[in-house]
């Protein structure tokens, strides 16, 4: 009797020999260990990639930023630096000062990934929290030091109330994109369901449904309350003059 027929045997519940008894018992055992393979991938897998995950960085693009050794891009989750333009060498105030103050950090050892919900941005990059083997936490310290911003991600909260903390604390000793400031005159439209804020004349602000809308009579109120600017009216470079 080849397998085959032994399994329909076994299936169909006509087992009658001891022959028939021994080749359902092996069936049996393959089918629970495969049930329990699959049960144990289902339990585990979405723990281990939500896991920690020890890297190194070979190059620091700009503040929030940077390439592993594998070549994969890693975005810091839940802020924001100054940009940097790679080809005309141009960046917003404190671009280059973020990007000097993340290479220190990131660039001489080892470095621990988080992750939270979302862990891949819509440019394909890895979203992740970035811990240096001593413990210190590089998106927090960014944010501390006014070197990057709170940048609201929905799917993203684990360390919400700590770097709204951190960007306050930074605000109120003036540090980094807070010592220089300088204010836009007029109202801000704020988007209290993606953290967004805007000038009153950005098409992306005017979409902001009434129920959503909330208005910050300065820019500092915004960013003390968490909100970024949209990014297409306004940018941190509205905000803070150039570097010291
Ligand atoms: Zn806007």
């Amino acid at each position: 009797m080849d397998c085959r027929q032994c399994w329909i045997r076994v299936h169909k519940k006509s087992v009658t020999s001891d022959k028939d008894i021994s080749c359902y018992l092996s069936i049996r055992f393959f089918e629970n260990f495969y049930k329990f393979f699959l049960l144990t991938w289902f339990i585990l897998a979405p723990i281990s990639s939500s896991a920690e995950e020890w890297v190194r960085a070979k190059w620091v693009p700009d503040g929030d930023t940077i390439v592993l050794e594998n070549g994969d891009l890693v975005r810091y989750a839940g802020i924001d630096a100054p940009e940097i333009n790679h080809k005309t060498n141009m960046a917003e105030p404190y671009g280059f000062l973020s990007r000097e103050f993340n290479k220190k950090l990131v660039l001489s050892g080892k470095l621990r990934l988080e992750f939270d919900q979302q862990q891949q941005d819509h440019y394909g990059r890895r979203l992740a929290y970035v811990f240096l083997e001593n413990g210190v936490f590089v998106n927090q310290i960014l944010i501390e030091n006014g070197y990057a911003f709170y940048l609201y991600q929905k799917a993203n909260l684990k360390y919400h109330d700590l770097f709204i903390k951190k960007q306050q604390e930074a605000m109120e000793a003036k540090r980094g994109i807070w010592k220089n400031r300088r204010e836009k005159a007029g109202q801000y439209i704020g988007n209290v369901n993606s953290k967004r804020f805007h000038t009153p004349d950005c098409t992306y602000g005017q979409k902001t449904l009434p129920k959503n809308k909330v208005i910050f009579k300065s820019s500092r109120d915004a960013f003390w309350k968490g909100y970024s600017p949209c990014g297409q009216c306004l940018s941190i470079g509205d905000f803070t003059y150039h570097d010291p």
